[in-house]
């Protein structure tokens, strides 16, 4: 029996309503008209979903058919762990879990109960294992957590973007900043002892003002692990068309990387390890999940869009909520073959990439110079047999340039980024795809 490491991440893909920058793969379920098909139409009623999620973030009461649909989704979920773990429980064990959106903590905490019995009785999963739940502000309360934490969660990842109640109010966000604190204290009384909180910056309105005034507060609660992405616009998005309008006031990239740089210098010196170009936690609490992102580890992704690189392949199941859960619960169950690995019903076949040792050679590199450490050479000639000398031989005079330039750190043992060359990581990172 070997005993590969493997992380689940498995995703929810349901929201109280949709963000005005969302392009993630998630539905507001609150919204009248949210969607077709199963998201929709019950008879006398506009939206199968009752009354809005509130103003102050309070979640909706969900009516009977939005019920339906969690416990079809869950079951679908079970359905694809179970397979997953009657294929690879002998050679793996699970070290991480990760439960993302859309906004998880909107389905009944029963239920996120039932995802993990599933995953601990089809999985072998380790001691200590890591395993996060991601939730939004507004969408808590104290049963929930108790239910979150009796089902071994020990990690929460909150998306607060802002404490700030104009830009909250811009973004779409369901939560103003009291509630957004209100929550973080109902997870500390619960017993968490490991929070992440997701900040926001270059948001449109924004300034460096009230950018600091969010990492102060956010630091004031002192959270394990805090990230920091700047907003990206995203096709079919109210921003995108807003944009495209000419009526998005977004602050400028000069101002964006000034931000970003402000981020960094604040979590230094409240002691905080900056990891990750995007996150930074106190020691020993790095996202174990999300660094195998970044480390060429293997995932399965659970759920409706959810993406894997998992016996060699990269491969992600059906975006479409109705039709994954049809492929796991309906009549079509049954699993794809290609070459010598199997994959369950709801991943879309014809998108599985077999890597090849280069794909996985380039992306060990292109992901991993998002560590700020950066890239061990040695682990690189280990996992690979070759030099990274040897392999990207035609890349080294553009890398000595960027050296000489102070823009990257490479020597026989480490090539990593400098905090300059971050800035510029797209163009650097783009010389290994
Ligand atoms: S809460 Fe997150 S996933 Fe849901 S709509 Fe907003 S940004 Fe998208």
């Amino acid at each position: 029996m070997t005993t590969n490491k493997l992380g689940l991440y498995i995703h929810i893909p349901f929201c109280i309503r949709k963000c005005n920058y969302c392009a993630f793969n998630s539905v507001g379920v609150c919204a009248a008209g949210a969607g077709t098909g199963i998201y929709g139409s019950t008879a006398g009623s506009e939206s199968a979903f009752g009354q809005a999620g509130s103003a102050n973030g309070q979640a909706c009461d969900f009516t009977e058919a939005a019920l339906l649909l969690f416990r079809k989704y869950t079951d679908a979920v079970k359905n694809e762990i179970d397979f997953y773990g009657r294929l690879a429980a002998d050679s793996y064990f699970v070290d991480t879990v990760f439960i993302g959106g859309g906004t998880p903590s909107v389905i009944p905490a029963e239920y996120i109960s039932e995802i993990l019995e599933q995953t601990a009785g089809s999985f072998r999963l380790s001691d200590g294992a890591e395993i996060t739940i991601e939730c939004n502000p507004g969408t808590l309360t104290e049963t929930k957590l108790n239910t979150y934490i009796k089902s071994g969660i020990n990690r929460v990842s909150m998306g607060v973007q802002s404490f700030d109640d104009g830009l909250l109010r811009i973004l779409g966000r369901i939560h103003d900043s009291k509630t957004a604190k209100e929550s973080f204290h109902l997870l500390r009384s619960a017993g968490f002892q490991n929070i992440n909180l997701d900040l926001m910056f270059s948001i449109p309105g924004h300034d460096m003002n009230l950018w600091k005034k969010t990492l102060d507060e956010a630091f004031a609660l002192r959270p394990e692990h805090i990230s920091f992405y700047s907003l990206q616009l995203e096709e079919n998005t109210p921003f995108f068309d807003m944009f495209e309008k000419g009526e998005l006031d977004l602050p400028s990239d000069e101002l964006d990387r000034k931000m970003y740089h402000e981020a960094i210098a604040v979590l230094e010196e409240k002691g905080y390890e900056h990891y990750e170009i995007s996150n930074a936690s106190v020691p020993g609490k790095r996202c174990r999940h999300n660094l195998k992102y970044w480390s060429l580890d293997e995932y399965l992704g659970i759920g409706a869009g959810a993406h894997s690189y998992f016996a060699g392949c990269r491969f992600f199941n059906r975006e479409n909520a109705d039709e994954y859960i049809t492929s796991l619960c309906g009549e079509e169950f049954s699993p794809k073959k290609e070459s010598e690995a199997f994959f369950a019903p709801c991943v879309q076949s014809e998108d599985i990439v077999r890597n090849t040792k280069d794909d996985d050679m380039s992306e060990f590199v292109f992901t991993g110079l998002r560590k700020t450490e950066g890239i061990n050479l040695g682990e690189f000639s280990a996992r690979f047999g070759r030099s990274f000398f040897e392999v990207y031989r035609g890349c080294i005079p553009q890398l000595k340039e960027y050296e000489k330039n102070e823009l990257l750190s490479l020597n026989n043992d480490n090539f990593r980024l400098t905090r300059k060359g971050i800035d510029i990581s797209n163009s650097i990172m783009a010389l290994f795809v």
